[in-house]
């Protein structure tokens, strides 16, 4: 059994918290994770120290703060949603089915938003907020047009993140605004007491052809002087495309690199139409590519995240907005990133010809197919592997705020899982259950920024029971109405 000496040592806090529990996830997505034994110390918004020991050693160790012990419950890393737009769950549904047929962004969104008020975004964004915590997100990176109302929701609920006030003057709702959503990313880089909470801001220009070559430069600027991260859709519809091509005569990536914009650290999300030469022209030391395969699935169709692989770019998985989801649990998403190897089979030329003859030759073709590609990509259904893309890619895009991760300096997002529910059970693997099932039900408790949210053992149940919701949904329900009204 290991030493424990830094359990012993004087705690800088007496507001810190001493977590014991025989099953805590640590490790990251370049050691691999594992489950073990262990007390992870709290003080503030931070993890201090994490050491591997048993219950007795825990129970012996000198310790003037809050000691407790969780034992069973998991203890995990809260989930990090890279991409997302959280007061859009209020376009939810909004337009039916049929409006993915072609550019939802600029057939309806563009629009409604043009009537969109910043106390409606508060409002919007909190209902968001609400359904994210419920999923296990403890960090999210947020994307959206009234940036210190963002910011609002964000301390009216507890969650961490950074903020990235949309910025575009060529096309879209936010060209009226843009001066607006300058002065908020300063405000909130100003903005100690939100760093305090964990809410930090990012660049959000909007997307290659929302945006012009001189704000791009500008953008790249404020992100060189001020050490700030860029968050931008990239090659996310055929438009897009057709527009870099007539305007620029390149593709989009390649004229975002030409402003000098890919100089930056720089999260790139979509990427539906990214070539391999594009590819090419990303470094993975500082840009990451975001994957929302649901919302792709119904705004467009979802990347090639293999050709992203083979190209050695790093890449997350995010969900995006409600409206395109509909639902703001990147758990959910990683079941069909799993799957990406076995579903492209049904589209095959193997399939065509199978379908043509039902021939015992054709289906061995066909089966053969399938083989070979879940054969090619076996990294892509480990947990560990999958879990990273949620947990400790997305944790590491901004030095201000690592997450996803049980580790000393990481910030002190956690969640508990009660692991005798059902959706655990016979409980062999529980990193398979994080990444495969559905354990929401399990979720009983989190941290966000060191503070628990709701009460520790009814985590969900709690959240959603001290009038502080029924509050906000009230609100939100008369604005989305007002709103409605008014398009
Ligand atoms: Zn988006």
């Amino acid at each position: 059994m290991p030493d424990a000496p830094t359990l012993d040592a004087p705690t800088p806090s007496e507001n810190a918290t001493l977590l014991w529990s025989d099953q805590v996830v640590l490790g990251d997505h370049e050691t691999g994770l594992r489950v073990v034994a262990a007390a992870v110390k709290v003080s503030g918004t931070r993890i201090v120290d994490v050491t591997e020991c048993d219950r007795e050693t825990f129970e012996n160790t000198v310790f003037s703060g809050k000691k407790r012990d969780i034992s069973g419950r998991l203890l995990t890393p809260a989930f990090v949603n890279a991409h997302t737009h959280l007061s859009m769950a209020s376009f939810r549904g909004m337009g039916g089915a049929a409006i993915m047929r072609n550019n939802v962004i600029e057939d309806l969104y563009f629009t409604v938003e043009t009537k969109v008020e910043d106390a409606d975004v508060r409002a919007f964004a909190r209902m968001g907020a609400y359904e994210s915590l419920r999923a296990g997100v403890g960090v999210v990176w947020e994307h959206y047009y009234g940036g210190t109302e963002l910011a609002g929701a964000f301390e009216d609920t507890g969650l961490a993140g950074f903020v990235a006030p949309t910025l575009q003057d060529l096309d879209g709702p936010g060209v009226d605004r843009l001066d607006h959503q300058w002065q908020a990313t300063y405000d909130l880089l100003e903005n100690t007491s939100l760093a305090d909470k964990g809410v930090f801001p990012a660049l959000g220009p909007h997307a290659t052809d929302t945006v012009s070559g001189p704000l791009w430069r500008r953008i790249a600027d404020a992100a060189s002087k001020h050490d700030l991260s860029v968050h931008a859709h990239v090659s996310q519809s055929i438009e897009e495309y057709e527009r870099a091509h007539e305007r620029h005569g390149v593709s989009p990536a390649k004229w975002l690199a030409s402003t000098g914009a890919l100089d930056a650290r720089f999260l790139l999300v979509h990427g539906v139409f990214l070539s391999e030469s594009d590819l090419k022209i990303l470094d993975p030391a500082r840009h990451t590519l975001g994957f929302c395969p649901y919302s792709q699935l119904q705004f467009c169709f979802p990347a090639d995240v293999q050709s992203w692989d083979e190209a050695g770019v790093p890449w997350l998985v995010a969900t995006d907005c409600a409206a395109s989801n509909d639902g703001m649990g990147p758990q959910k998403e990683l079941r069909f990133v799993a799957g990406l190897r076995s579903v492209a089979t049904s589209w095959s030329h193997q399939q065509e010809a199978f379908h043509k003859s039902g021939s015992l030759h054709d289906a061995r073709e066909l089966q053969a197919r399938r083989q070979r590609t879940f054969d090619a990509w076996p990294v892509w259904a480990d947990p560990d592997r999958l879990l990273a893309r949620v947990w400790s890619i997305p944790g590491r895009l901004d030095p201000k705020m690592r997450s996803g991760v049980i580790a000393p300096g990481a910030w002190a997002h956690l969640l508990t899982w009660d692991v005798s529910h059902p959706s655990f059970w016979p409980g062999n693997d529980v990193l398979r259950t994080l990444a495969y099932a559905e354990p929401g039900d399990a979720l009983d408790g989190m941290m966000v920024s060191g503070k628990w949210i709701g009460e520790p053992g009814t985590f969900r149940q709690s959240l959603l029971g001290d009038g502080a919701y029924e509050e906000a949904r009230s609100e939100a329900n008369a604005r989305l109405k007002s709103l409605l009204a008014r398009i």
